[in-house]
C-alpha cells in the first residue's frame, strides 16, 4: 500500500459500534452515545462530565468557545499565525478579529513577547496552539493571560492525550478545544469537544451547540426533547451525532494501548534516524511534557526544503506543510503583518509521514530518502 502522510486508523471495532447505532439503536442524532462519549472523555481527563461539550468539528468547538467569551460587538483574540486556518476562521465566525502573532523559532508555538506587543483595548482572549502536539510553556501563557486580564481558549486540536508538566491537556485551564477529525490522535469521523472550567460558559456552549435551545442537550441525553423551550441567544447546529460518538468511544478506548505508543515510537524513530543529519532540525520540546505527536514537521535548513520535498515525491513519499501562516492569507491580511520568525519557519517546515499505520521500516525508508536527498 502507498505510504500516506496521515490517515485514520479504524477497523472492525469501529464498524461494529457504528452498525450498533444504525441497526440496533436506530436513533442517529444526539442521544445516549454522545452522553457516554462525554462521560468517557471526562473520565479520561479526570474531570466532571459537566465540563465537556461534544460538537461536530474542532472548528465548531473553537467558534463556540470564542463566541461564549466575546464581548458585545466583538473584540480581538491573539493567536499564532502558524496554525490551521480553522483557528482564525473560528475567531472570525464569532464576530471577532484574530490578531496574528509571531511564533518562537524553535517550537512554532506562540511568542508571548510578540503577543504582548499586539495587545489592545479590544483584546479579550489569547488562543495558544499546541503546534505539533507541543504544549510548550502553557503555564506561561496562563500567567500572561492572568496578568493582562485575558481569557484563554486553547486550540488543543493536536494535543489530545498530551501532558503539560504532568497534567493532561484538557484537565486544567480555562477553555480547551479538541478536534476528533479523521487524522487527529483519535477520531469520531469528524468531531470535537470543548472543555470549559467555567460552569456558566459550559452551559452557554452546551445550549449554543443545539440552536440555543435552553437545556436541550440534557433532555436529549434523557431520551426526551424540549417541546416548549426558550431561546434567548444565537445558537448553531453544532451537536455531535450518536454515529460519531460510537466511533469516537472505540477510538478513545484504543488511545492508550495502541495510538499513543505507536505515535510516540515512530516519532522517536524519526529523531534517532535523522539525528545528526546536516540541515535537518527537530522542533524543540520540553522534557517535562508528554507529547503524542499528531504530525511530524521537521525544519530543513539552508534552503534545502524543496530539494528534499521533490526527492521524496519522486520516491512516492508524500510530505506536507503545516501550515501556510494565516497572516499571509488574503482574508486575514494578505501579508500586511510582518512576522519574521513565522515566515522563516514557513520556508523551512516540511511534514513527514506519521500515523499509527506506519511501520518502523516505513519510517526508516523515509529517513534514508531524506538523507540521500541532502547528500546528493
Ligand atoms: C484540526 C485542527 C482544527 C480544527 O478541527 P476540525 O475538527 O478539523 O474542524 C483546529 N486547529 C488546528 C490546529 C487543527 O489542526
Amino acid at each position: 500500500m502507498a505510504l500516506r502522510l496521515s490517515r485514520s486508523i479504524v477497523g472492525e471495532a469501529e464498524a461494529r459500534a457504528v452498525s450498533r447505532v444504525l441497526l440496533e439503536d436506530g436513533y442517529l442524532g444526539m442521544g445516549n452515545e454522545v452522553r457516554l462519549f462525554e462521560e468517557e472523555l471526562s473520565a479520561f481527563l479526570g474531570i466532571s462530565a459537566q465540563r465537556i461539550i461534544a460538537v461536530n468539528t474542532g472548528t465548531a468547538a473553537l467558534h463556540l468557545a470564542v463566541e461564549a467569551l466575546a464581548p458585545r460587538g466583538g473584540g480581538e483574540v491573539l493567536a499564532p499565525s502558524l496554525t490551521f486556518v480553522a483557528s482564525f476562521q473560528a475567531i472570525a465566525a464569532a464576530g471577532c478579529t484574530p490578531v496574528a502573532c509571531d511564533c518562537l523559532p524553535e517550537t512554532g508555538t506562540l511568542d508571548l513577547k510578540d503577543a504582548e506587543k499586539r495587545l489592545s483595548s479590544k483584546t479579550f482572549a489569547v488562543m495558544p496552539v499546541d503546534y505539533a502536539s507541543n504544549p510548550w510553556q502553557l503555564d506561561e501563557v496562563y500567567d500572561f493571560a492572568t496578568r493582562k486580564g485575558l481569557r484563554v481558549v486553547e486550540d488543543a486540536a493536536h494535543a489530545f492525550g498530551c501532558l503539560s508538566r504532568g497534567r493532561k491537556i484538557g484537565s486544567f485551564g480555562d477553555l480547551v478545544c479538541f478536534s476528533f477529525d479523521g487524522i487527529k490522535n483519535i477520531t469520531s469521523g469528524e468531531g470535537g469537544c470543548v472543555v470549559s472550567f467555567d460552569a456558566e460558559v459550559a452551559r452557554r456552549i452546551s445550549d449554543a451547540r443545539l440552536l440555543g435551545v435552553e437545556g436541550d442537550a440534557q433532555k436529549r441525553f434523557a431520551g426526551a426533547r424540549s417541546w416548549d423551550p426558550d431561546v434567548t441567544r444565537q445558537g448553531w447546529r453544532y451537536h455531535m451525532s450518536n454515529i460519531m460518538a460510537a466511533l469516537g468511544r472505540v477510538q478513545l478506548a484504543r488511545l492508550e494501548t495502541e495510538f499513543i505508543p505507536a505515535r510516540r515510537a515512530l516519532a522517536a524513530r524519526y529523531r534517532e534516524q535523522l539525528a545528526g543529519v546536516a540541515d535537518i532540525a527537530f522542533l524543540r520540546t520540553d522534557p517535562a511534557d508528554f507529547i503524542v505527536p499528531h504530525i511530524l514537521p521537521v525544519r530543513v535548513l539552508r534552503r534545502r526544503k524543496d530539494a528534499v520535498k521533490n526527492a521524496l515525491a519522486e520516491k512516492g513519499i508524500p510530505t506536507g506543510m503545516h501550515y501556510k501562516p494565516n497572516h499571509l492569507l488574503t482574508y486575514f491580511g494578505g501579508g500586511a503583518a510582518c512576522l519574521p520568525a513565522t515566515e522563516q519557519l514557513y520556508s523551512e517546515l516540511l511534514t513527514l509521514p506519521l500515523h499509527p499505520g506506519l511501520s518502523v521500516q516505513d519510517v526508516d525508508n523515509v529517513c534514508v530518502a531524506v538523507q540521500l536527498a541532502l547528500t546528493s
